[in-house]
């Protein structure tokens, strides 16, 4: 009777539960920037702006917060269009958009932020500038799982170990990251540093673009040398390809139309700035010569990729990537091009060549127009180079979450340093796999105990070596 009794105090006891926190903007701690009342529709006794130096920020103290994930919302006004604004929650840096809100006060969730048990320290600072604070608010942001994804491949014709492959990666996916590195320095790099190998490794075709070979780059053993070192060590290869463009290269130092001095040499030649290479126009005259040496290019890779096949390596490919960005030639003329070309792509290379080893890796953003289809994409991802190591990019991962989640797994398909994954995970930020990019931008760029530490993570999948 007594336990029962008690069990029945407990289910009436309302359990310890985050909350929703709201603060004037005026009742923080105001630096470099002033509390005005000019314009109407504000709540409480104004509200702060217009961010226009270049340290103005409002801090606030939270206090008595439940530890977890919360939605950060903010109360605004943005009379001179979209900005960006920074922030700081205890010390870790994000960012967020301001959409235009000319003559009114509106709330928008700026992102999710991660809170500790106790007070805890919010700013918002400038970031572009030029916006009205009125208020914050912090409320719980519960985590959603995700869903499953089909095991099929676009390629109905993939082979045994590229579906096997595929399987593999799904069987992780939801639960954990797979790890991954571009460029073998950098691979082993973590390796001495971690004890554990990236499970994915990264490289590039960008050398055996003809326009490459034209100017003398000699890739020659390059692809054997990757199929050697992927049968040797375990790992999952990904390939991309910064396609030198097929002709038009500018390769000079020029002027452009902004009075800038822009470098084009040649090797430069993937980047829209430094070639004249127009692809709506090549995609549009099938007959013409743009459109053979396009193909001709699509060829010269499939030389290679043949090679993997017959060494039975499945590959993570990633053509045409960032196209969204502009910056480089596939994607200087909008997504219809960029997508032709994708097809372009796609049915050269299964169809006339009979690639069957290649899983489709399209690296965008969260813009559907930029999408090549269901068709045409096995894996949905993003390359993220974010200015605070600690980021969990979860706006960026609900972004695309919001459209692909049961359709396609997400992953992050280049980033610079190498993410925190466990973190990631409280935020419900669940990627496929990250593979961290190169030099100054890789690995080095974090402090070795959190390298290790964050390589070995129980929720990071990693290759013993
Ligand atoms: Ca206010």
């Amino acid at each position: 009777m007594k336990s029962l009794l008690l069990a029945g105090l407990l289910a009436l006891t309302p359990a310890a539960h985050a909350q929703t926190l709201r603060i004037e903007a005026e009742n923080g701690q105001i630096a470099n920037v002033a509390v005005q009342t000019q314009n109407s529709g504000f709540s409480g006794a104004g509200y702060v702006g217009n961010f226009s130096q270049d340290d103005a920020r409002v801090s606030f103290k939270l206090p008595n917060i439940k530890a977890g994930i919360y939605h950060l919302k903010l109360r605004y006004s943005a009379p001179y269009g979209e900005k960006n604004f920074d922030f700081k929650v205890n010390g870790i840096g994000g960012s967020g958009h301001l959409t235009a809100l000319k003559d009114s006060f509106g709330w928008t969730d700026a992102g999710k932020i991660e809170l500790q048990n106790g007070t805890n320290d919010i700013s918002i600072e400038r970031g572009w500038g030029y916006f009205l604070l009125d208020a914050i608010e912090v409320a719980p942001a519960p985590v959603v799982p995700l869903k499953p994804v089909p095991t099929r491949l676009v390629d109905a014709k993939a082979s045994l170990v590229t579906r096997a492959l595929y399987r593999r990666l799904l069987r992780d996916y939801r639960r954990k990251t797979l790890s991954g590195q571009f460029d073998i320095k950098d691979t082993e790099f973590v390796r001495q540093q971690t004890g554990v190998l990236p499970s994915v490794y990264g490289s590039d075709l960008i050398d055996y673009s003809p326009s490459r070979r034209e100017h003398g780059s000699k890739p020659e053993g390059q692809s054997e040398a990757t199929i050697q070192r992927i049968k040797k060590t375990g790992q999952i290869l990904t390939l991309t390809w910064h396609w030198n463009s097929p002709s038009g290269l500018i390769d000079a130092t020029y002027t452009n139309g902004e009075g800038k001095s822009i470098e084009a040499p040649w090797w430069r030649g993937f980047y829209t700035d430094a070639t004249r290479f127009d692809v709506q126009k090549a995609l549009a005259d099938p007959g013409g010569a743009n459109y053979k040496l396009l193909l001709r290019d699509i060829d010269a890779i499939a030389v290679e990729l043949k090679k993997y096949q017959a060494a039975n390596v499945p590959i993570l490919w990633r053509p045409l990537h960032e196209a969204p960005g502009g910056w480089f030639w596939w994607g200087a003329k909008g997504p219809e091009s960029f997508k032709s070309l994708w097809h372009l792509v796609f049915q050269r290379l299964t169809q006339t060549h009979g690639l069957h080893n290649l899983i489709w890796t399209w690296a965008g953003d969260a813009r559907a127009a930029w999408y090549p289809g269901d068709k045409y994409v096995d894996i949905v991802g993003t390359d993220l180079y974010p200015s605070d190591g600690r980021d969990s990019l979860a706006g960026q991962f609900d972004a695309l979450k919001v459209q692909y989640d049961g359709k396609k797994p997400i992953a992050l398909c280049e980033v610079g340093g190498v993410p925190d994954i466990a973190r990631m995970k409280r935020f419900g930020v669940n990627w496929l796999y990250f593979a961290s990019w190169t030099g100054d931008l890789g690995p080095q760029k974090v402090a070795p105990d959190e390298l290790k530490r964050r390589y070995l993570a129980p929720e990071v999948v990693n290759v013993k070596p």
